[in-house]
């Protein structure tokens, strides 16, 4: 443990990113077999394995009370302390050194990590924090700092994962991209590390309940694209608005991870109980959707889902949850990762999954077309868009690669005008960045605000626009003036929303400039009307299709 915190603190005192990778890596092979995992994960911030659970629970409280305890420090002064640093490992240093009370340390590294076994392994908290003040008590004030910033979830000396990976490679020979590999696939940078000491990175594998990085897509402008990119042939399935999900399963038990890798099974019972129906040892990627009497609902159903642990039978009812599923990743033992999209859709529509599964709704394309014309298909059952992949492709996890493409459809922009303008902040003080704009009541004159845009604009065009507003200026009210409106642009949006704060009725989400429309005059901007059909068909929702599951439907 000295050598770590002695590494940690040169780690920490470097802003380069080469020197830190260079520190790293020295330390790791000095490691052996048993201690490297330890090293390498805490390094990462974690004192477990990753996809482990366990949590160490303590609080600043607690940890509060042991410095006391062991220090003979009191409160106020122990928050000097952390005022000075802001955090918990510094302030546990300082105060263990001005008490004279650090151990000798020379802690083992298999020692600390047995303890925190033990710390997770429950009790109450006041056993807890007596194990916490063992641990401190046999450390070095330098190696006490380090512990406790494990505690608290964050090394703080700037190492990102990545450098870790680098680290990893440069430690024992191997290359960056066989690292990386083996970490989207194992997800542990420790055992990550042991294989890339013993030379055998390319056993990583996927494994039941470690979950795996998501294979992600890359965004491509059109179906000429695609084709160029995948070839003539093309497999295009629906792109799914819900949330992506990874469903492990095998007998006796089911994991739901989220996107982010978060464990999410508590949330959807249907789809355990779905899961538990099905046989064999299973790795599915695939998407959660609320579905309804053969119908997909809009993501606002699912929305009332999420983040609801152990949700009523109420909610059970009204907004069911299906697993969407597009591909399947390890089956029985075996690895499917290398194997073609082709391969493992078979196997997928093979395992004749039942209730509470579908499969992603999947068309077989050949050139451009054929492939525009599904985009069109996709379009007028207001989708958000499609995803194109090569059924020639293997699953490479957590890669943003080009064998999957999302081809998204804009949602429609509007032509408003400004009426308003405010100044900016931080790099925007001094010009009129802030512009609010409005809409044509149809058949008059007047104009009503549909929101507030800050971005899109160049440098150039904000200083030329600033110029324009502070001529056209009617009226001033606070920081907000009144413009004369006749600067017409162009904006984009994620949304329309019902809302009482414009006189319109209706707000945008997320708007953002896309084009300065001198081209236009304010004559021909759009119309509320058109604010209101845009806002009634988003409310409804895209009508997403999928494939019934079972192999014999
Ligand atoms: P984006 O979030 O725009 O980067 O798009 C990627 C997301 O689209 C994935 O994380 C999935 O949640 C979602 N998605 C929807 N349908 C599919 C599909 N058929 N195949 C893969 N991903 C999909």
């Amino acid at each position: 443990m000295a050598a770590l915190a002695v590494t940690a603190s040169a780690i920490g005192a470097t802003s380069s990113k080469l020197e830190k990778v260079r520190l790293l890596a020295a330390y790791l092979r000095t490691l052996d077999p048993q201690r490297l995992p330890v090293a390498t994960r805490y390094f990462a911030g974690r004192p477990f394995p990753s996809g482990d659970t366990r949590v160490l629970q303590i609080g600043g409280a607690a940890l509060s009370t042991v410095l006391r305890e062991l220090t003979g420090i009191d409160g106020d002064a122990l928050s000097r302390i952390y005022r000075r640093h802001a955090d918990a490992g510094d302030t546990t240093h300082d105060a263990l050194l001005e008490a004279g009370r650090g151990g000798t340390g020379g802690l083992d590294l298999v020692g600390v990590a047995a303890a925190f076994d033990t710390i997770a392994a429950g009790g109450t908290p006041r056993q807890r924090a007596g194990l916490l003040r063992e641990l401190l008590a046999g450390c070095s004030p330098e190696e006490a700092r380090y512990i406790v910033k494990l505690i608290s979830g964050d090394m703080r000396i700037g190492l990102r994962e990545g450098l870790v990976e680098e680290a990893i490679g440069r430690a024992f020979d191997r290359p960056a991209t066989a690292v990386a590999r083996a970490d989207m696939i194992i997800g542990d940078l420790g055992e990550v590390a042991l294989l890339a000491r013993d030379d055998r990175l390319d056993d990583a594998q996927p494994r039941l309940f470690a979950p795996m990085r998501y294979m992600l897509a890359s965004p491509v402008s059109g179906a000429a694209e695609v084709i160029t990119r995948l070839g003539d042939e093309v497999w295009v399935e629906d792109k799914y608005d819900g949330i992506r999900c990874q469903l492990h399963r095998d007998a006796g038990r089911v994991l739901l991870c989220s996107r982010d890798l978060k464990d999410i099974t508590e949330q959807f019972p249907e789809v355990v109980r779905a899961a538990r129906r099905v046989e064999g040892a299973l790795l599915l990627d695939g998407e959660l959707l609320a579905f309804r009497e053969r119908r997909v609902l809009p993501f606002a159903a699912l929305q009332t889902r999420l983040g609801r642990k152990r949700p009523p039978p109420q909610l059970l009812a009204e907004v069911p949850v299906v697993f969407v599923a597009w591909d399947l990743l390890f089956q029985d033992g075996e690895s499917l990762l290398e194997q073609p999209l082709r391969a493992r859709r078979e196997r997928l529509e093979a395992l004749g999954l039942g209730d509470g599964f579908a499969l992603a709704h999947l068309e077989r394309a050949r050139g451009v077309d054929a492939l525009e014309q599904l985009f069109l298909d996709a379009r007028a059952r207001r989708n958000e868009g499609l995803m194109a992949k090569d059924p020639d492709s293997a699953y490479t996890p957590g890669r943003r690669g080009l064998a999957w493409l999302k081809l998204k459809k804009p949602l429609d922009t509007l032509d408003v005008v400004v009426i308003g303008a405010e100044w900016g902040h931080g790099k925007r003080h001094g010009v009129l960045s802030d512009v609010t704009f409005a809409v044509r009541v149809d058949g008059s004159d007047e104009l009503v605000p549909v929101g507030k845009a800050y971005t899109g604009l160049t440098d150039a065009e904000i200083a030329e626009m600033t110029a324009m507003l502070l001529e056209r200026t009617v009226s001033e009210h606070g920081s907000y003036r009144t413009v004369r409106p006749d600067i017409v642009l162009e904006v984009a949006f994620d949304a329309v929303q019902r809302s009482a704060r414009h006189r319109s009725g209706f707000a945008l989400r997320f708007p953002r400039i896309l084009r300065w429309r001198r081209d236009k005059p304010p004559e021909e901007i759009d119309t509320l009307s058109r604010v209101r059909a845009i806002a009634e068909q988003l409310a409804e929702g895209p009508e997403q299709r999928v494939d019934p599951a079972t192999a014999e439907a």
